[in-house]
């Protein structure tokens, strides 16, 4: 699960990393009171930054620092009259619904900070750079070197040595050594505690020396978490932070139905239970040269109602150029499939190629109410095995 930077940095200030204060603001109104706020509290500078659950927004236009009120209104006006497009969003872009309007900082050096599971060592990891900011892809494609990285330990975590080792090799000096050092162990720390899958500072801030602080002060100005989605039922306030309008709204409706459905970036809509049969349909696909379009597992024991919702949701994605079937009927039976599949040929029509496969339970029943429905659906095409299936929606689709 997603989180927004809004609430990301809420965990970190819980955490004790030093963190700007802000408000969140929905309108144009708020957000000008807020920069009011920030002003009035004697700070110089007024964040306004778009909460979507994407990153690269920096580089769109979507974090504007200003120095005034009226620099705040046109930079809110403008983020909640535009979608934000980035490398990062669909290429329709992300209609923005919410602002962080929270106080700035002057920046002498921005650092990149984050831990993450590094299945290869199955060991978390921290991994650092001097050379954080909006460039970090930039930088880890073309000069990895420039990246550090620390395993965590198991059991212990980050020790406190490895995180002043690590403050060192980052060019900390000084005042900041210690400062930096404690805001590693402290992110360390709430990636475990959270059940985090990410969390991550970039940029973590040095601002310029001054009188009280000739060492500068490190500070974090935006984060980005993601959480285990198995771990939400003990992670409470976590769960908490679900904003259902940033998810996929099939995603959502597919979940209310019970399905676990996944939209991904090819074709051929595939409609299959069981999860290790979804995964070895989706390598046929690939295998034979077909692209899916989507995961989506109606699961053991579907009804007819959810099964139809699975079609409709799949033939809703305009990309979806035809649909493969594959369903063995163990607790569910053939048959209810193939009512599915015509009581859904019927409210939702199939205007795209469709294959089925069927195999198990009341199969022979299921072959029945499929043929006796032919006409009602001119673009089905019934397969005798897992290959065969992929051939054939790949033959009817085109190769990806
Ligand atoms: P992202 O592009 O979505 O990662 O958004 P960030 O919150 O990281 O902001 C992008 C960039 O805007 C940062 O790397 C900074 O260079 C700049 N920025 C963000 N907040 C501040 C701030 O408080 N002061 C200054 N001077 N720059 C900021
Ligand atoms: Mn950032």
């Amino acid at each position: 699960m997603r989180v927004h930077e809004f609430q990301a940095r809420q965990l970190l200030a819980e955490a004790g990393v030093p963190v700007p204060t802000g408000g969140v603001a929905t309108s144009v109104h708020e957000a000008v009171q807020a920069a009011e706020g920030v002003f009035a509290a004697g700070g110089s500078i007024a964040v306004v930054k778009a909460q979507v659950h994407a990153g690269g927004r920096g580089k769109a236009g979507f974090v504007k620092v200003c120095r005034s009120v009226d620099e705040a209104r046109s930079a809110a006006e403008f983020m909640l009259s535009h979608r934000m497009v980035s490398p990062q969003t669909p290429p329709e872009g992300l209609e923005v619904k919410r602002l962080l309007v929270a106080s700035g900082v002057d920046i002498a050096k921005e650092f990149y900070v984050a831990v993450l599971t590094d299945r290869g060592s199955r060991r978390n990891v921290l991994i650092a750079s001097a050379e954080g900011g909006v460039d970090i892809e930039h930088v880890a494609a073309t000069r990895p070197e420039a990246i550090l990285k620390q395993p965590l330990d198991p059991v212990a975590g980050l020790h406190p040595f490895a995180a002043r080792l690590l403050a060192f090799r980052l060019g900390f000096t000084g005042k900041a050594v210690n400062q930096a050092a404690d805001i590693l162990l402290k992110l360390a720390r709430t990636f475990v505690q959270k059940d985090a899958t990410l969390a991550e500072i970039n940029p973590l801030v040095l601002t310029p020396a001054s009188r009280d602080h000739p060492d500068g002060q490190v500070i974090a100005i935006d984060a980005k978490f993601t959480f285990d989605d198995n771990a939400l039922f003990r992670q409470k306030q976590v769960e908490a932070f679900f904003d259902p309008a940033e998810e996929n709204p099939a995603e959502i409706r597919a979940h209310a139905f019970g399905l676990s459905y996944v939209a991904l970036n090819g074709t051929i809509g595939c409609l299959v239970n069981g999860a290790g049969l979804a995964m070895s349909t989706m390598d046929l696909v690939k295998l034979h040269g077909g692209e899916p379009a989507n995961f989506l597992d109606v699961g053991g024991g579907a009804s007819e109602e959810a099964v139809t919702e699975a079609f409709r949701i799949i033939l809703s994605d305009p990309r979806v150029n035809g649909v493969l079937v594959n369903i063995f009927g163990g607790i569910m039976p053939c048959d209810r499939i193939a009512r599915a599949i015509i009581a859904s040929a019927k409210s939702v029509g199939f205007q795209v190629p469709l294959v089925v496969r069927l195999e198990g339970t009341n199969v022979h029943e299921a072959r029945r109410l499929l043929e006796s429905a032919r006409t009602e659906m001119p673009t089905m095409q019934t397969a005798w095995d897992l290959t065969d299936a992929a051939r054939r929606i790949v033959a009817a689709v085109g190769r990806a």
